[in-house]
């Protein structure tokens, strides 16, 4: 069969490049994945690793090197997926993850505008800060603090937007925004930082569950398949070109009330113990998805509990080899 599409994704052996490399190679394309493996591992990709429609490629976005690859001439869609998603990743390479969103964005887009390929960057809630506006409209403008331990990761987000717009209006490069919320599955690592993965692996190993702050603040928490069923029209819908879309789930929740229900949900006889609140941590965070349903006829489908009960299940069956140790 031939291959429907030449296809790159950035940040492949991540947690969503990969589940989405994943999906673009069942469909029949030809994808090109590349990653530095800053927070990515070799296990996201081990059984796609020898397939025929699949090459990866070990290597920095931000390398020039990068816009001289053979392997990536005639793509037809570059997703830009690298960066660091999780704050214990994000701030311990700070650095680099300014310039995987900065640099690597203008690359991923000097790439698209030489092979006259449709871009997808995937852009954050995090640009909204700590929201003084609730819910959050693409419309709405944000409140980051530069002067603090998030800013590399949401203001190097935000330039990468801005990198966007430019290459749209001067080159009329066929740019998407995506502003992901919090998004998770089972395929998150177990080491991950971020909160379902913690408290989960925590929950099934009967540990403490680690609630920073009094678990007041929420979180609007998107199931992996959803994400990636937007992500992907977005991609599609000529509807999406040159704007900005925020792709999450609009259910919200505070933290206190995910570390119950994951406890309850895995039978867990484990404590729920109070930690400081990292500096910044937004309070509040819910998205507005008008747009994406009015331009795509996205809206996410699997509830906040059966996402658990999945994530639950796989992560346990990992935890007893059950599953030969590796995410399908
Ligand atoms: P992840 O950390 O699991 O994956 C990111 C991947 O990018 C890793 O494999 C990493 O090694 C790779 N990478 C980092 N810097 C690179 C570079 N310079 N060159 C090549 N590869 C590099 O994160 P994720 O959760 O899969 O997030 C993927 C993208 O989606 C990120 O851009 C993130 O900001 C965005 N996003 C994710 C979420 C979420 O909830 N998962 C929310 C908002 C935005
Ligand atoms: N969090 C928590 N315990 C953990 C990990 C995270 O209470 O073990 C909280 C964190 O302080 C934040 C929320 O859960 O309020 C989501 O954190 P995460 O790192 O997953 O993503 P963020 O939305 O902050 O980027």
């Amino acid at each position: 069969m031939n291959p429907l599409k030449k296809i790159i994704v950035t940040g492949a052996a991540g947690f969503l490049g990969s589940c989405l490399t994943k999906r673009l190679l069942a469909e029949g394309n030809q994808v090109v994945g590349i990653d530095n493996m800053l927070s990515g591992r070799e296990s996201n990709i081990a059984k796609i690793r020898n397939k025929a429609n699949f090459t990866f490629i070990r290597m920095d976005v931000v390398s020039q090197e990068v816009l001289t690859l053979q392997p990536l001439k005639g793509a037809e869609e570059i997703y830009h997926l690298a960066s660091p998603a999780s704050p214990k990743f994000y701030q311990a390479a700070a650095l680099d993850t300014i310039a995987v969103n900065t640099i690597g964005t203008k690359n991923m887009l000097e790439l698209a505008k030489a092979n006259g390929a449709k871009m997808l960057y995937t852009s954050t809630s995090e640009a909204y800060g700590d929201p003084e506006i609730h819910p959050q409209q693409e419309t709405y403008r944000g409140n980051v603090n530069t002067w603090g331990p998030r800013a590399c990761y949401d203001e190097a987000k935000r330039l990468g937007e801005v990198y966007c717009y430019e290459y749209y209006h001067q080159f009329g490069a066929g740019v998407k925004v995506a502003r992901i919320f919090n998004t998770y599955s089972a395929n998150l690592r177990n080491d991950d930082g971020r909160v379902i993965s913690n408290f989960v692996n925590q929950a099934i190993r009967g540990q403490d569950i680690t609630v920073y702050g009094d678990g007041s603040q929420t979180r609007s928490f998107c199931y992996v398949d959803d994400t990636l069923d937007g992500l992907m029209l977005m991609m599609e819908k000529d509807s999406a070109t040159g704007e900005i879309i925020n792709v999450g789930n609009p259910d919200e929740y505070s933290v206190l009330h995910v570390a119950e229900l994951v406890k309850k949900l895995a039978g867990s006889n484990s404590r729920l113990t109070f930690h400081s609140l990292p500096k910044d941590d937004p309070k509040v965070r819910r998205p507005v998805i008008d747009k994406a349903i009015r331009l795509l006829g996205w809206k996410p489908q699997i509830t906040l509990e059966e996402g658990l009960i999945r994530t639950i299940d796989i992560y346990r069956s990992q935890l007893s080899g059950s599953d030969g140790g590796e995410r399908a």
